[in-house]
Formats: C-alpha cells, sequence, structure tokens
C-alpha cells in the first residue's frame, strides 16, 4: 500500500468544527493524520456531524473536539497539549477567523479589537503554543496560517480584515525566518472567495460575479483551500518549503 502523506502525524486545526478547517482536517484525516478540532462550537455552521466524528468514521483516525477560543493564550495551549493523547503535534493551522465588512470611517474600537483578537492574536499565539511544543518534543514540524488574498491588496470597507489578514502574512514571513533553521517550516494559504457560511452568510462576496472575476470563471471550496493545506502540511511535498504565501484564488489575483 502506498504511504499515505500525513502518516502519523498529528494535526491541530483551529476553526475546523466549519468551512475552510473542516475540509482541512477531512484531507489530513484521509492522509492518515490525527486530528485535534479547536473550535469555540462543535456543530458546523454548514451542519453534518461534527468534524471529528466524520473524520474518525471515514477514516479510522484518533480525532477529538477541544472546546477552543483562539483569542484566549490558555485555551490554544490546551488545545495543542490536546494533542499529546496522539503522540504530540506535528502540525497546527492556524485557521479560526471572522470576515467583517464596515466603510473605514464607521468602525468602532470594539470591532477593530474582536477582529485583530481573532485573526491576529489567535494565529500569533496558536503558532506559539505550538512552536514550543515542537522544540521540546524535539520532533520539529509544521505551521500553516491562514491569510487570504485580502493580506496581499487593499479594499475599500475591508480596511480592519485586511489589516488581520496581512498581519497574518508578515508574521508567517517572520516566523519562517525564526523557526527555521530549528526545522519547523512556517507558511500561510491565500484564500480567493470560497464558498462557505463566512461568505455566504457573513458578508455575502460569494456571488457570480465574484466567480467571473476568476481566470476560472468559478467560486473556491473548502476543498481548493484543503489541497493546498495538504501541499504544506506534506514534508515529503513541501519539505524545501518555508515562508512561502500560497495563494489560491482560482487566479485571481494575478491573471
Ligand atoms: P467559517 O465557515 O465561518 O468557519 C470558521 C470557523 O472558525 C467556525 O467554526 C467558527 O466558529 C470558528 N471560530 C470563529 N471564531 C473563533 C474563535 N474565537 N476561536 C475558535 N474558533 C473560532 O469560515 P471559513 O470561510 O471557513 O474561514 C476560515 C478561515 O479562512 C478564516 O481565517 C478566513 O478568514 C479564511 N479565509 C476564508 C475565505 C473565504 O472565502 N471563505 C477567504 C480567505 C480566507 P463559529 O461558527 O462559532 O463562528
Amino acid at each position: 500500500m502506498t504511504k499515505q502523506l500525513l502518516d502519523k502525524k498529528v494535526a491541530v486545526v483551529t476553526g475546523a468544527a466549519s468551512g475552510n478547517g473542516r475540509a482541512i482536517a477531512d484531507a489530513y484525516a484521509k492522509e492518515g493524520a490525527d486530528i485535534v478540532v479547536a473550535d469555540i462550537q462543535e456543530t458546523p455552521r454548514e451542519g453534518g456531524e461534527p468534524t471529528h466524528q466524520l473524520v474518525a468514521d471515514n477514516y479510522g483516525v484518533d480525532a477529538k473536539f477541544v472546546e477552543c477560543d483562539v483569542t484566549d493564550t490558555d485555551s490554544l495551549v490546551e488545545a495543542v497539549d490536546a494533542a499529546d493523547e496522539f503522540g504530540g503535534i506535528d502540525i497546527i493551522v492556524n485557521n479560526a477567523g471572522i470576515f467583517r465588512q464596515k466603510d473605514f470611517i464607521e468602525v468602532t474600537e470594539d470591532e477593530y479589537e474582536q477582529m485583530m483578537d481573532i485573526n491576529v492574536k489567535g494565529v500569533f499565539f496558536g503558532a506559539q503554543a505550538a512552536a514550543k511544543k515542537m522544540l521540546d518534543n524535539g520532533d520539529r514540524g509544521t505551521i500553516i496560517n491562514m491569510s487570504s488574498v485580502a493580506g496581499i491588496i487593499g479594499q475599500a470597507t475591508f480596511s480592519v480584515y485586511h489589516t488581520t489578514k496581512g498581519a497574518v502574512r508578515l508574521l508567517t514571513y517572520s516566523l519562517a525566518d525564526e523557526l527555521g533553521p530549528e526545522g519547523i517550516r512556517v507558511n500561510a494559504i491565500h484564500p480567493g472567495v470560497i464558498e462557505t457560511k463566512m461568505t455566504k452568510d457573513d458578508v455575502p462576496v460569494a456571488t457570480q460575479e465574484s466567480a467571473e472575476n476568476t481566470s476560472m470563471e468559478r467560486l473556491g471550496q473548502p476543498e481548493d483551500v484543503a489541497g493546498a493545506a495538504l501541499y504544506l502540511a506534506s514534508d515529503d511535498l513541501a519539505g524545501y518549503v518555508n515562508g512561502e504565501s500560497l495563494i489560491v484564488d482560482g487566479g485571481r489575483s494575478n491573471t
């Protein structure tokens, strides 16, 4: 039998109850990884079986749900520690995030802080909790941070979101430089418009117009993001890839 890409690996995926994180957990489990789903809620926004049960049932891997609010650093440490039950963390995907739209002039301090806390602080301290553990266990590992095309370009009415995703991009480059010598690869994913509850309900940008703005003339699916996350997590495929910004947007940005 061909070796699975993530055989014997253990992955913590934040925000994996729903959307992109759920698809990433599924792709990782399919390739043999044990999974810790770290989310504020267990129930998928899109409905269906909770992610940890789904991947355990479908692929026979070990999987568990840990209630985790990424704005709380202790909660992130607990999520990373939960991987010890499966042998210790090898991969973290700092994926949890929120998306809001508002005119720059109208943004309140509370709204700014909420998005910065989830989208930036959550990624920063998720990466830190994982890196401490990876350095301690000597096995090293890989960190994947969820940015966005919003981390590369600016856009009116999305000033806070783009600020957060730009921060994630430069955090990723800095960590790649600092942790690379320790054998820890750190990369970012930059999706375009992906059809999830975030883009269908929170801010409805998953439209036909958005699809037509891509060179592939379709919206992205969570599985498209998961494919990129699988590539970056695999030492066999991406063992020399560090500090990369992997754009997954159907050619929207560069064509
Ligand atoms: P989603 O469907 O809304 O899923 C996000 C998940 O994160 C939800 O389960 C959510 O729980 C959870 N979450 C929210 N706040 C959290 C917190 N404080 N602590 C722990 N978990 C929390 O969104 P998505 O589209 O999959 O987005 C996932 C990531 O991809 C985000 O970082 C987003 O910015 C990024 N991204 C998405 C797109 C896109 O087009 N969808 C494009 C570029 C980048 P609740 O349901 O309780 O809120």
